[in-house]
């Protein structure tokens, strides 16, 4: 399988080229060339597997030869070891019809560690057969952040630096972070918002000259391709428990960046019976104007209980937005340099495509605190704020009441109080694995917003690193 840039530039690279690096050279995202597709006959082939056998079948025509298919099965059963539930991804019933799909029960307590638990695993079987070094750089306004350093800290070939807002992040989310042991783990505290982390990794990105010449930085967030693959399993696995491919079946998704909803538009593409794909926002509704209005136009940024989805431009859309654009990459190109600017709108036959394919919603702070007080009461079920947006959009946009409607339960609610103290209901433990958290030692540089200042961090602590190895 290769892959291509939507902005059109560059040869097609391979799986392990797309790997390790994230974003491709010309500021595009990589796309395969070509979707595979399964049969019904094949998808209902799949329906007594366990989940890591299930990820092996979906994701197996992604990677081609990248890996031999026992290193592939050794990556994907590590992987998921760890997550505290033997479903792996749980499907549980809320009311008839409607289900929650909890992606939480990875080690950091949120769906990311479904992709970077594997990641970092891929990785480090690619460096070392390559007998290679690298630098993972990233900014997290919370989740990304630890589950990339669980998933990477064990990789001797590896070295991460993450940056995070001082002061702007949970409690729970920073120790999470700071807690993670390792040499080859650097937490950075930037006197700044999210915005001004993220400027600073795009920065260091586009201008590498601080690193050793023989390293590389490798993006971790949503944009690199390997997660959004491994976001597609879940999608076939929910919908495998409840009929399909005999039965049709919808989903409701937390949306920030776009990229678990956009894992599950490719499991529609690749053959999976889906309905309804509802995109559920919190106030910051970018996605739901477009979607909904054909409106697509960037407003200020709100602080909300779903600090996960609190993002203004959503990167993975134009993978969605070159479908749409029937791949034409200059048109791709065209319209997201003019976003930046002004307030654009696809034609009428485009957004009619757009709408035949999702539904979405946007649900206030108030909304969301109600529903999660409502289902604690009626079913004795706590939500995160991010699935208790889903699960409202879910109702909100619903067309069949006979095609059961999956929300996505992004988080564990003992990540985000704010909501659950707002609506009334006492905090959730820690799991077994995290109750200590509030006694383990911290470890975390407080720098300048300014990327000079990051730089030269990195650079001195990678000089100290190679000082260290044999
Ligand atoms: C990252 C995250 C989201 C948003 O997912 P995207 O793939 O960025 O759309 C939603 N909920 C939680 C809890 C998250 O951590």
């Amino acid at each position: 399988m290769k892959y291509i840039s939507t902005r059109g530039g560059g040869t097609p690279q391979s799986f392990e080229q797309v790997l390790l690096t994230g974003l491709a050279p010309d500021g595009g995202l990589y796309v395969p060339v070509e979707l595979p597709s399964f049969s019904s006959e094949q998808i209902a082939s799949w329906r007594d597997l366990s989940y890591v056998d299930l990820a092996l079948e979906v994701i197996s025509p992604f990677i081609g030869d990248a890996l031999y298919p026992e290193e592939l099965k050794r990556i994907i059963t590590e992987s998921y070891t760890d997550f505290g539930h033997p479903d792996v991804a749980p499907l549980i019933t809320l009311r008839e019809n409607e289900y929650l799909l909890e992606l939480y029960h990875g080690p950091t307590l949120a769906f990311k560690d479904f992709a970077l638990q594997v990641l970092g695993r891929l990785l480090d079987h690619v460096l070392t057969k390559n007998d290679q070094r690298v630098v993972i750089l990233g900014a997290t306004s919370g989740d990304t952040g630890s589950a990339a350093l669980e998933g990477c800290r064990h990789s001797e070939r590896v070295d991460i630096f993450i940056l995070h807002p001082h002061h702007r992040v949970s409690e729970v989310q920073r120790r999470q972070m700071t807690t993670v042991p390792g040499e080859n783990v650097f937490n950075l505290a930037v006197e700044g918002n999210f915005d001004d982390c993220q400027r600073i990794v795009k920065a260091a990105f586009s201008d590498q000259s601080f690193l050793p010449d023989d390293c590389q930085l490798v993006a971790v967030n949503s944009i690199n391709w390997a997660r959004i693959l491994m976001q597609i399993v879940y999608y076939f696995a929910a919908a495998l428990r409840l009929g399909a491919p005999d039965r049709q079946v919808s989903f409701s998704v937390p949306t920030g960046n776009f990229g678990d909803i956009y894992a599950g538009y490719l499991a529609k593409q690749m053959g999976l019976p889906v309905d309804q794909l509802v995109v559920a926002t919190n106030q910051n509704d970018i996605l739901h104007r477009f979607i909904s209005n054909n409106d697509y136009s960037k407003t200020q940024l709100s602080k909300t209980y779903s600090p996960s989805m609190d993002i203004l431009v959503s990167s993975n859309f134009e993978r969605y937005l070159f479908d749409l654009f029937g791949r034409d990459s200059a048109q791709l190109t065209d319209f997201m340099l003019r976003s930046s600017k002004e307030r654009l709108s696809v034609s009428e036959s485009q957004w009619q495509a757009v709408k035949e394919i999702f539904d979405s919603a946007s649900v206030s702070d108030e909304t969301t605190c109600r529903v999660i007080s409502e289902t604690a009461a009626e079913l004795d079920k706590l939500l995160d704020p991010h699935t208790a947006i889903g699960v409202e959009s879910g109702r909100l946009t619903r067309k069949n009441p006979q095609v059961p409607m999956i929300t996505l339960a992004t988080a564990h609610p003992a990540k985000f109080s704010e909501a659950i103290t707002v609506a009334g209901l006492d905090l959730p433990e820690l799991p077994a694995h995290l109750a200590d958290l509030f006694e383990r030692e911290e470890r975390y540089s407080v720098i300048a917003n300014d990327l000079g200042e990051v730089s030269a961090f990195i650079s001195a602590a990678l000089g100290q690193q190679a000082l260290m190895r044999p």
